[in-house]
């Protein structure tokens, strides 16, 4: 069954920007759905819409990502194919428009699966892809929020993003192709004022990331510290096996497991096997959307 779910982010996302987050979504679906139906594969479409998703400006993903303590654009991507289990990741790059794309080229063209900074954008140099300026990926909107944040002097928060209401608009995506291969992505700015050098869960392979033909896909959100210690993707995925599919009792029980054991805030989107698509969240709101074959019109909700 073809299917296609994505999220632009766990938090509690603001009423003045909810317009901005519906639109990048919907643009994002639309143009997923339009490939999976012309027959495109779940990789093509994976990397489609999370480039969409980094070329917004909305999220904190690529283009107007959250700055690091330095005043610096650190992104992290990762990329899971569910019919080969191979898989592609990058982290801390500072010069590439659209980090899934690279996450892509590690997964197809290298022994590797996760490359970091400058050897990462080497590879990228390597495989014909252009590195863009930093401040390119620097929007106003993260400018005045960073210096704002500098200005306060309350550095208190500058690791704390256990509160739910901090901003968190990694994206994702999980798509099934007519061929029933399932592939996820995922793209993040990371944590805001974080640390040079911190790399969250999101380019981690079972943490931000995980596919399996034979059992389903997840992609997640929110705090990535927590998320790591209980290797999100990958124990959704396992509940899902173990349930024999249930994409609701997975996910919800995932993020129970986030809040009960590391007092975690965030979000998963999940797909099984037959192209059934699940969300769970315990922050105030969640942007996310989803199509599958059996529906007329796809749900979009933030
Ligand atoms: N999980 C991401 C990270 O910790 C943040 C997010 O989801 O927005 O890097």
């Amino acid at each position: 069954m073809l299917s296609l779910i994505i999220h632009g982010g766990a938090w509690d996302i603001p009423e003045q920007e909810i317009e901005a987050h519906t639109n990048g979504i919907t643009t994002a679906l639309t143009i997923g759905w339009r490939m999976l139906k012309s027959g495109a594969n779940a990789v093509d479409t994976v990397e489609k819409v999370v480039s969409s998703l980094e070329d917004d400006g909305t999220f904190d993903a690529g283009k107007g990502s959250h700055l690091n303590a330095d005043g610096r654009i650190e992104l992290d991507a990762s990329m899971m194919n569910g019919k080969t289990l191979r898989c592609g990741a990058v982290a801390a790059v500072h010069h590439v428009k659209n980090p899934i794309s690279l996450a892509r080229k590690i997964m197809e063209q290298s022994e590797h699966i996760l490359l970091v900074g400058a050897g990462a954008e080497n590879f990228a140099l390597e495989q014909g892809m252009s590195l863009c300026s930093h401040k390119e990926l620097i929007s106003q909107r993260e400018l005045n929020k960073w210096k704002a944040f500098q200005a306060s002097h309350d550095f208190s928060t500058k690791d704390a993003f256990k509160k739910s209401n901090q901003p968190s608009d990694t994206v994702g995506a999980v798509a099934m192709d007519t061929n029933g291969d399932i592939c996820v992505g995922t793209s993040t700015g990371g944590t805001f004022n974080k640390h040079p050098g911190r790399v969250g869960d999101s380019p981690l392979i079972g943490c931000g990331t995980y596919a399996d033909n034979e059992i389903g896909g997840v992609s997640t959100t929110g705090w990535g510290e927590a998320m790591m210690k209980i290797v999100m993707a990958k124990t959704v995925i396992d509940f899902l096996e173990q349930n024999g599919g249930d994409i609701h009792k997975a996910a919800t029980k995932g993020v129970d497991l986030l809040k009960r054991k590391v007092d975690g805030y965030g979000g998963v989107i999940v797909m099984n096997n037959k192209g059934e698509v699940g969300v769970a969240y315990n922050t105030p709101r969640m942007a996310r959307a989803y199509i599958t074959e059996q529906m007329i019109e796809p749900i979009i909700t933030v």
